[in-house]
């Protein structure tokens, strides 16, 4: 299992904000411990502008280094611009280590789901799976599958892949919740899973199973991965019911198709989440 990560990435914070430094930090600290799971650390490489343009347009590149917050979510922060570029080469990264048949994590942040052509907000500044999932379609891949199980809708990846040719996008969160979208399918590719805020364990996992059962009749022969694990029942964010085997065993049912696939770090933010992100490989790697 590769981890493409740089503790670097921790070089930027606002005091009380969740999407904090310690995620990265103490998940590497965890996965640096003695454990059965080899693991091989690597650092993001670069990602051009060229590659960025696929998913945003040149105007917010630009807005990028304007210091002025996003949202009330999303504040500007010193360099930002560099840390978000830094997390999406990152995902780039793990795309082209999946094609070399690798199991790969890139443990980044910020984050990139929310984030749509033009605009930054919800913690995300560059929709790092989307750069990831337009690179592998313009260098000739013809069935990728972005598969978003963050506990809340991947409104800026939906936005940015809407009916492109050669990719579906599934996405399992709560609805009506963060950001108000992924009520319904739309368009000719993007399917959306809603779970009802309140909604028992067996009926995440359900919807999960129903997902994962459309993502494999899609026959993608890449599966790239928005993995977020605020759908963990004891996250401060999320509301969702998952418990760290869920985890796990949604590891083990998206390497299960045989095809390269690789997963980029979308939310999460209890206390927990090293556990959750070692469960998740756990389960890649056992396939
Ligand atoms: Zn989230």
């Amino acid at each position: 299992m590769k981890i493409i990560t740089d503790e670097r990435c921790a070089g930027y914070s606002s005091y009380g904000h969740p999407e904090n430094p310690r995620r990265v930090t103490a998940t590497i600290a965890h996965l640096k411990q003695p454990m059965d799971l080899p693991l091989a650390w690597t650092a993001p490489g670069e990602v051009s502008d060229r590659q960025i343009l696929r998913a945003h347009s040149p105007e917010h590149l630009a807005r990028l280094k304007i210091p002025e917050d996003f949202d009330a979510d999303t504040p500007f922060y010193e360099n930002i611009t560099n840390y978000a570029h830094a997390s999406a080469a990152a995902a780039l990264d793990a795309w082209k280590a999946a094609c070399n048949g690798e199991n790969v994590f890139s443990l980044m942040r910020p984050p990139g789901h929310h984030a749509t052509r033009e605009q930054a907000m919800g913690f995300c500044y560059l929709n790092n799976i989307a750069i990831a999932a337009l690179e592998a379609l313009a260098t000739g891949a013809k069935r990728v599958a972005v598969f978003d199980f963050d506990v809340h809708h991947g409104n800026g990846t939906e936005a940015i892949l809407l009916n492109q040719p050669g990719v579906a996008f599934f996405s399992i969160h709560l609805y009506p919740f963060y950001p108000g979208t992924g009520g319904a399918n739309i368009g000719k590719n993007c399917f959306n899973y809603p779970v009802t805020p309140g909604s028992p364990r067996e009926t995440y996992r359900a919807t999960l199973a129903q997902a994962l059962a459309d993502l494999k009749k899609f026959k993608p022969e890449l599966v790239a991965v928005s993995a977020g694990f605020d759908a963990y029942v004891r996250d401060p964010l999320g509301g969702g019911a998952l418990e760290p085997e869920d985890f796990h065993w949604l590891g083990q049912s998206l390497r299960a198709p045989g095809v390269p696939m690789f997963s980029v770090l979308e939310g999460g933010y209890s206390r927990d989440l090293p556990e959750l992100i070692l469960a998740y490989l756990k389960g890649v790697e056992e396939k």
